[in-house]
């Protein structure tokens, strides 16, 4: 590895680590006010916040742990750690902003008085740690994962800004209503998150192909050259979302078995992204 990579990736790391700090310690302060100022918004942001930590300070495990070497006992590593935590948050995702929406119908029952001037304080306060996240992040060397997370952030920042605006329309019109009513809006946005990351994270666990790759596609790369070769069966997965693994099982009337092996190994690897090394081959005569 360059020097250049590590050091790229060493900033990256370091950028995490303050978008991640940033983000937990204004979720934090979110939830405190969200209570004291009695606003359902808040809260609602406030968990929401706090899973967009919980993804940051993954990512960064992810970059730490990932690395470590695989042994004996587990010769994957730790590489579905990943997946593993992005299920759980996901499932969280999808089941906290419920109770928040039945509470949402409870307050337009009932009312609750809110502090309109404390959840003006936490939105303008929002409004700007988001802004430092989205400029700390779009320092680091643009991937696609460093550019959803920055996109992730903009999206972040509407929504801190839609919480100032209801803040004011209570201050100058005592609009009280459009605090539950907000609060069910970004909670249903919460969950369809939630379901994406669950379903994705699901796939993984569950071996699934992975996205963006097909079965159908592998076979016909490998039949459109080999044609001596029948193609029996082929499973293809992913560890994480990074690393994806095939097996190919073939019939082949060749008595070259090794040629085979090789020449399919790499028909497969230039035609998709799956490195050479990922491929497994086994040829029956
Ligand atoms: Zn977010």
């Amino acid at each position: 590895m360059s020097t250049n990579t590590t050091n790229s990736q060493n900033n990256n790391k370091k950028l995490l680590i303050i978008a991640a700090s940033l983000t937990l310690f204004f979720a934090l302060l979110e939830i405190i006010y969200g209570f004291i100022s009695g606003s359902l918004m808040i809260i609602g942001d406030g968990i929401h916040m706090s899973s967009d930590a919980i993804s940051l300070i993954l990512s960064l495990i992810a970059a730490v742990v990932a690395t470590r070497a695989s042994t004996n006992k587990k010769t994957f590593g730790y590489k579905r750690f990943e997946p593993i935590a992005a299920f759980i948050n996901g499932l969280t995702l999808m089941l906290v902003p419920l109770y928040i929406i039945f509470e949402a119908f409870n307050r337009m029952i009932t009312p609750i008085e809110i502090n309109p001037t404390q959840m003006l304080v936490v939105g303008i306060i929002g409004l700007v740690i988001n802004a430092i996240v989205g400029f700390v992040l779009s320092k680091g060397q643009s991937n696609l994962n460093m550019r959803s997370a920055i996109l992730h952030v903009v999206a972040d920042l509407i929504t801190s800004l839609s919480a100032v605006i209801v803040a004011l329309a209570i201050i100058f019109y005592g609009l009280y209503w459009l605090d539950p009513v907000g609060s069910i809006i970004t909670s249903i946005i919460i969950i369809r998150g939630g379901i994406k990351i669950t379903k994705e994270a699901f796939n993984i666990l569950m071996e699934g192909t992975p996205k963006g790759y097909s079965v159908e596609n592998i076979k016909e790369v490998i039949q459109n050259h080999e044609n001596e070769v029948e193609v029996k069966d082929i499973k293809l997965w992913c560890v994480n979302e990074e690393e994806i693994y095939t097996m190919i099982r073939i019939k082949s009337r060749q008595n070259f078995v090794n040629d085979i092996h090789v020449a399919i190994k790499q028909i497969v690897a230039k035609n998709t992204n799956i490195p050479v090394e990922h491929i497994y081959v086994d040829v029956q005569p």
